[in-house]
């Protein structure tokens, strides 16, 4: 795997501002937040993203995940926190080690929320058997 910017943090080659560090995990903040606070949580061991990450590795980063929304509920006051994890270019990822985003909210914060709409009548049951199927 090409080395990344954030194994670069992890060896502390470039600088960020790291707010938690176990064997297996480290979270810091996000460059360009989308909120204050707005906090990465990788895992030291390198993966690209959920497609390959090993299970114990996606494990600690959800441990350290659950940490870190505790500290920022905590530290300012959220009242909600967001968790999301881009997953190859189609989904946002522009840094490939794996990482989830951790992203204080606040009661009407107006951040955008994905778009949902209900499935035509039927269409449920067909996209469940593919995916079933898939296991
Ligand atoms: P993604 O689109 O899910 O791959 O998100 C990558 C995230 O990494 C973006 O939110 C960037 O702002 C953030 N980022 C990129 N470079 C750095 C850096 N040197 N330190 C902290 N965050 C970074």
């Amino acid at each position: 795997m090409e080395e990344t910017i954030f194994a670069k943090i992890i060896k502390r080659e470039i600088p960020a501002e790291i707010i938690y560090e176990d064997a297996e995990t480290l979270a810091f903040l996000d460059i360009a937040p989308v909120a204050e606070g707005h906090t990465l949580v990788i895992p030291k061991n390198p993966a690209r993203n959920v497609f390959d990450i090993e299970p114990e590795s996606f494990a600690a980063m959800a441990k350290t995940a659950k940490k870190v929304a505790i500290a920022l509920k905590t530290a300012l006051g959220a009242d909600g926190v967001s968790i999301a994890m881009n997953n190859e270019p189609a989904s946002g990822q522009v840094v490939f080690h794996a990482h989830f985003h951790i992203i204080p909210r606040f009661d009407n914060d107006k951040l955008v929320q994905w778009p949902q709409r209900p499935y035509p009548t039927g269409e449920a049951s067909v996209v469940a058997e593919k995916i079933r199927a898939a296991f």
